[in-house]
């Protein structure tokens, strides 16, 4: 008897950076397939999740929306609590949420440990509003050792290469 054994996972993954930066609209584009300019965040929804199958493995990613808690220290440990794969996130039109990026990632750090992180600059559309220089990123990136991907959520630029990326990264350390 042949038995296929279809390893499932599920993977908890948090998106933290600033507010406004795209981290609710990015999650509602991978699990949806849709991006809406007045999307609400619905208080009461923690997580959208997606299902993915990478190397004969498949993953369950659930996606974790700070759901408006973008402050700081706003955020609870629950939101953190068991989170197994983080995106950070900023705005190419906002250096203020360029310049927050370390601060995210050490977060991240304080409360889950070393866990498969990657960097994100969303809003790459808006490339006549923008307030980073590409070489910036790319040696914030170097520096923080994350790979870093260049994104719009709005014209479905690099979303599904994130969370592949982060999944492989996942998968890797099973
Ligand atoms: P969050 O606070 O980080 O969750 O950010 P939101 O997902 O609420 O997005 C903030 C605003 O930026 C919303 O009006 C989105 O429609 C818009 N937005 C998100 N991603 C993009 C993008 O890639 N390009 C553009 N032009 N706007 C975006």
């Amino acid at each position: 008897d042949l038995e296929i054994a279809i390893k499932s996972s599920f993977a908890k993954v948090v998106i933290v950076g600033n507010g406004a930066v795209g981290k609710s609209s990015m999650i509602q584009r991978y699990c949806k397939g849709i991006f809406t300019k007045d999307y609400k965040k619905t208080i009461g929804v923690d997580f959208m999740e997606r299902q993915i199958e990478l190397e004969g493995e498949e993953v369950r990613l659930m996606l974790w929306d700070t759901a408006g808690q973008e402050e700081f220290d706003a955020i609870t440990k629950a939101y953190y609590r068991g989170a197994q794969a983080c995106v950070v996130a900023f705005s190419t039109t906002d250096r203020a949420s360029f310049l927050a990026v370390k601060r995210w990632k050490k977060k991240v750090e304080d409360e889950c440990g070393d866990i498969p992180m990657v960097l994100v600059q969303n809003k790459i559309d808006l490339i006549d509003e923008a307030a980073i220089l590409n070489e910036e990123a790319e040696a914030l990136a170097r520096e923080l050792g994350l790979r870093l991907y260049r994104t719009s959520v709005k014209e479905d630029l690099n979303v599904e290469q994130v969370f592949s990326y982060l999944a492989a990264l996942y998968i890797a350390e099973l």
